[in-house]
């Protein structure tokens, strides 16, 4: 799988699936598209997560090669674009433990599914008992724990904290991904997390402060400049959406601004969730950005972080090893 046709397939972002294809393990339903079953599609050492509908209508359909074989192609508009394999996950993703302790937000960013969700906060034993299950198939090489908000971001970092301190003893690399606060990064890094990411969402300012109305930007860019100092180059991440109406040289001027701080972006489509229909009132330009549009971008990243001597190749953990949802510079372009 070229980088061009991954693009092509996060842009389409769903696919029509025989169910069959996807027994249990090989589904995943957190992440961009919470709530939603996904798969992910594995291709000449690339990997794709597609949202997996039963839809006649979907322009890609992804049918098995030969009866009872494991090979797969995926049809663009009744043209093959590419043959691979459906990859089994472990927890969300394929190779890594990756948990959501609080399924609910007191935030509520108009992009996101988590606060209409709002599911239940899992307990410290429940997310080692995951962990220990995920580590007996010998296939866990890391652990990603991610979290929404429940009642404040100081108690969901206490949270991390307190599980991090209890996973290290599986010894592979631990990253988390929650909302700063003021000595977050020093905490977990003093529990034992390799890795962190803190989200910007967007850089531009007027879209933020519609979407992401009980953030605060200036805070996240702080602390990450903060992280990067503490956990050092290539360890601090930050989700940034495309497809939120901002332009590409919002966006642009934002991969330069974080890239410099030492921070490493990842360009993450817009997942237009069917929760949040309200999105088009907070952002009337929000819409999925075409596949050229995110190979552009990724290209561009690549150089930005080439030029800040950055390489998205050394994460281990979350999202930029796992690469389904986004085009990852050093990985993909
Ligand atoms: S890229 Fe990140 S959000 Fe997407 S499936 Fe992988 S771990 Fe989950």
């Amino acid at each position: 799988m070229d980088a061009k046709t991954k693009a092509i397939l996060i842009a389409e972002g769903l696919a029509d699936i025989d169910p069959g294809l996807l027994d249990n393990p090989k589904v995943s339903t957190a992440g961009p598209g919470a709530g939603i079953s996904s798969f992910f599609f594995r291709s000449g050492g690339h990997r794709v997560r597609l949202e997996a509908r039963r839809d006649p209508d979907a322009r890609l359909k992804v049918r098995r090669v030969s009866p009872g074989g494991d090979e797969v192609t995926i049809l663009c508009d009744g043209r093959e674009i590419v043959r691979g394999t459906i990859e089994p996950t472990l927890l969300h993703c394929p190779e890594q433990a990756y948990i959501t302790i609080s399924e609910r937000c007191i935030f509520n960013c108009a992009f996101c599914p988590v606060p209409k969700l709002a599911g239940r906060t899992k307990s410290h034993d429940e997310v080692l008992k995951m962990v220990a299950d995920a580590y007996k198939t010998g296939n866990m090489h890391a652990i990603s724990i991610t979290s929404g908000i429940e009642n404040s971001p100081e108690e969901e970092v206490a949270r991390a904290v307190s599980i991090v301190k209890s996973l290290v003893r599986y010894n592979v690399p631990i990253g988390v991904s929650v909302y700063p606060t003021a000595d977050s990064s020093l905490l977990l890094k003093e529990a034992g997390s390799l890795e962190i990411k803190y989200n910007v969402e967007t850089m531009d300012r007027s879209i933020f402060k519609r979407a992401c109305a009980d953030m605060d930007l200036d805070f996240v860019l702080e602390s990450l400049e903060d992280a990067a100092r503490i956990f050092g180059r290539n360890r601090v991440y930050s989700n940034f959406i495309i497809g939120l109406g901002e332009s590409d040289k919002t966006v642009k001027k934002g991969v330069q601004v974080l890239a410099e701080l030492g921070v490493i972006p990842i360009l993450r489509a817009l997942v237009l969730h069917p929760l949040r229909p309200d999105l088009v009132d907070v952002c009337p330009g929000a819409a999925r950005p075409s596949a050229d549009r995110l190979l552009m971008l990724a290209r561009f990243e690549r150089k930005v972080l080439d030029d800040c001597g950055l390489n998205a190749n050394l994460s281990k953990t979350m999202c930029l090893p796992c690469t389904g949802c986004d085009l990852v510079p050093h990985r993909d372009v």
